[in-house]
């Protein structure tokens, strides 16, 4: 059994990051044919024993600026109706924003299981984003860091509690 896992959040927390991580290698974020824009990306991934299909949510590869919170918000929800678990994320050297907290209502209103990623969090300017993450009604944030790969082995072991 395959476990559906996605990554939401505003843009720039670093989702495509962590996705890049977990995949091992970058994947192209556009389509070869021209106009064709791939928001949703997703990979099979093999972590130790646990086998998961990873889910990117991009979002900002949009060309109408008007579209994009429209497209943003339906691509965020058809990621979290195809997970069996939510990886949400925020970045915690700047804290929880508005959109943030428009994206979490999203999330915790589908009821999913949820891991809240506190992106970043390297070093001590994450500090006082990690406690404000607590507000986001999503649990005790998991701090990470997908660039410098923080993190990582205490996110396979919530992930695998999942399986
Ligand atoms: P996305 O829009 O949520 O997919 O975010 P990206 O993965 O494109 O990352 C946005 C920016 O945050 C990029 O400049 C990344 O290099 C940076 N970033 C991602 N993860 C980390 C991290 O753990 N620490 C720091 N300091 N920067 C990060
Ligand atoms: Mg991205």
């Amino acid at each position: 059994m395959k476990l559906n896992v996605a990554i939401v959040g505003r843009p720039n927390v670093g989702k495509s990051t962590l996705f890049n991580r977990l995949v091992g290698k970058k994947l192209a974020l556009v389509d070869d044919r021209p106009g064709v824009t791939r928001d949703r990306r997703e990979s099979e991934v093999q972590l130790g024993d646990l086998h998961i299909n990873i889910i990117d949510t991009a979002g900002l590869e949009v060309a109408e600026e008007d579209a994009l919170e429209t497209r943003m918000r339906l691509q965020t929800e058809e990621a979290i109706g195809m997970a069996d678990v939510v990886l949400f994320m925020m970045d915690a050297r700047a804290g929880t924003t508005p959109m943030d907290e428009h994206f979490a209502a999203m999330v915790r209103k589908a009821g999913k299981p949820t891991i809240l990623l506190a992106n970043k969090s390297e070093g001590k300017a994450s500090d006082a984003g990690y406690y404000e993450a607590f507000s986001l009604g999503l649990g005790e944030p998991m701090p990470l860091s997908a660039e410098h790969g923080i993190g990582m082995a205490d996110l396979y072991e919530e992930l695998v509690k999942y399986d």
